[in-house]
């Protein structure tokens, strides 16, 4: 009997494991290299005071049904659990922080209102930016709604004004991407807004539109015990099919090979040489570049630039003021906002009832991130000693909650950086992505995936992975589906 083709999988993020089972399940051999000594990439768990707690991922959007059905394939579906109400607040800018905190409006997609008008929206916006903003219904949806090259900034601007995209739009897209509005691409991070916008006529009736469209009434979903159970189930399934899986063993060189492929890998023990008749690129996106330009060297100018580091720095706290859950899930911090360092701050056990009824009444998971586009080294983030961080996350998570909290009421800590973790699509996104792919077709047996390419969050991630792995199996003449 001829062996089935082997195909070797670089990098063990959620996109490689995900591409990983969609191979194996075609019936292929599949070899997964990890550079680093777990598998996951930014979707990991740790354990903290007691509780195991994601410290990447903890959610994932529900506009589309990628994840559930993912989580439902793993035996995952029972756990899948939405946030509880109210959802999250936005800190503005202002003399009294306390004043300067408002609920974010929970009715359209990534900060921008379906209704500007409605009391919460005008409380937020004030009466002229409310005002401004309810223009859009008015307007004619324009070549803003077809033209290339259009960001989430120039459309919101365009459409509702300043405030709407410096007091909402802003810090959502800060949280999220750890981007500036104008440096995203509307179609990358939000797709579908500009077509139904083209479709219903105004920007809030899309965003409306697109938030009704999620099927579970909430933006996003998690996972009862966390969204690292998605990777550990991965994991486990793999191991199951047979799928080698290996982990501290970094690809240092790609090579054609025929019509299949010679990876060079380096590892504890030495080096080694692999063949593979087809191979799956799941990598950053520098990597991804570095280990494909000597066989494509088309890909060389379009290298992703670096992308800012994040840091993660989670508190555990015994405060019962906290019980009342003062600013809802959490709160996503504007720029310009004095004395805050933290970019967005989670409160984990509002947001998600299983964790706290782990936790109990008076003990609270507090998550705060910092680092974003634009940060110098001087700025609070990736850089900054893991002392200093902790320092200004409890300094800031008082501020932001309006509880003091001390370092007495500190029950356990943790830093968790990401150094070029959240790749971000700028405008001419989809364009680039576009050239790279139709460099990466010509090239026999290679697939290419990961967010740097798919759009950051596990739903395009795990999305593009699956076709991707899909499109390879087929061009090796794989069968159907197991
Ligand atoms: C702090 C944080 C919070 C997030 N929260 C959410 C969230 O709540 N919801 C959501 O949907 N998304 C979230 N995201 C985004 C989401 O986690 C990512 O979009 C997704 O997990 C990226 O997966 P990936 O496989 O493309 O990349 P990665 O996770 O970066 O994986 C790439 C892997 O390739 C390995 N690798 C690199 N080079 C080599 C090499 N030469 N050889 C072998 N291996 C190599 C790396 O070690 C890494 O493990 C978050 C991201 C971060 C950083």
């Amino acid at each position: 009997m001829i062996p089935p083709p082997a195909v070797v999988v670089i990098g063990g993020g959620m996109a490689g494991l995900t591409a990983a089972r969609t191979l194996v399940r075609r019936g292929l051999r599949v070899t997964l290299l990890e550079r680093s000594g777990r598998f996951g990439g930014t979707v990991d768990a740790r354990m903290l005071g007691g509780f195991r707690l994601d410290s990447g991922a903890e959610s994932f959007s529900t506009r589309s049904a990628v994840v559930p059905a993912l989580a439902e394939e793993l035996g995952l579906t029972g756990r899948i659990v939405t946030p509880d109400a109210p959802g999250a607040w936005v800190q503005l800018p202002g003399e009294d922080l306390q004043s300067a905190a408002q609920p974010l409006p929970s009715s359209g997609v990534l900060g921008i209102p379906a209704d500007p008008t409605d009391a919460a929206t005008r409380a937020l916006l004030g009466p002229a930016g409310a005002l401004r903003a309810a223009r859009d219904a008015d307007l004619p949806p324009g070549p803003l709604a077809t033209r290339p090259h259009v960001s989430l900034g120039e459309l919101v601007r365009t459409r509702m004004g300043e405030e709407v995209l410096t007091r909402l739009v802003a810090p959502v897209a800060g949280g999220v991407f750890s981007a500036d509005p104008d440096d995203l691409d509307v179609d990358s991070v939000a797709p579908g807004l500009r077509s139904t916008m083209g479709r219903l006529g105004s920007l809030g009736a899309a965003a409306g539109a697109l938030r009704q469209a999620a099927p579970a009434g909430s933006a996003v979903a998690g996972l009862v015990g966390g969204m690292a159970q998605l990777r550990d189930a991965l994991v486990q399934e793999l191991l199951t099919a047979g799928v080698d899986l290996r982990t501290a063993e970094q690809v240092s060189g790609l090579t054609r090979d025929g019509a299949g492929w010679t990876l060079a890998t380096e590892h504890a023990a030495g080096r080694r040489t692999l063949s593979a008749d087809g191979v799956v690129v799941a990598t950053e996106g520098g990597a991804a570049v570095d280990l494909m330009a000597p066989a494509l060297p088309a890909l060389l100018p379009e290298r992703p630039g670096s992308v800012p580091g994040v840091a993660l720095v989670t508190l555990i706290v015994d405060s019962a003021d906290l019980d009342a859950h003062p600013r809802g899930t959490g709160v996503l911090v504007a720029r310009g906002v004095d004395g805050v360092a933290a970019k967005a701050l989670t409160h984990a056990t509002a947001k998600w009832a299983w964790l706290r009824e782990q936790a109990g009444p008076g003990v609270h998971v507090l998550r705060l991130s910092f680092g974003r586009v634009g940060d110098t080294a001087e700025d609070v983030g990736l850089l900054t000693p893991d002392a200093d961080l902790y320092r200004h996350a409890l300094a800031d998570a008082s501020a932001l909650l309006g509880v003091r909290l001390t370092d007495a009421a500190v029950l356990d800590r943790d830093v968790v950086r990401g150094a070029g973790a959240l790749p971000h699509a700028s405008v001419g996104h989809r364009e680039r992505v576009e050239r790279i792919r139709a460099v990466v077709a010509d090239a026999p047996a290679l697939a290419v995936t990961g967010g740097w390419l798919a759009g950051t969050g596990l739903v395009s991630v795990i999305g593009d992975a699956r076709r991707r792995a899909d499109q390879l199996a087929d061009a090796l003449g794989a069968g159907g589906p197991l």
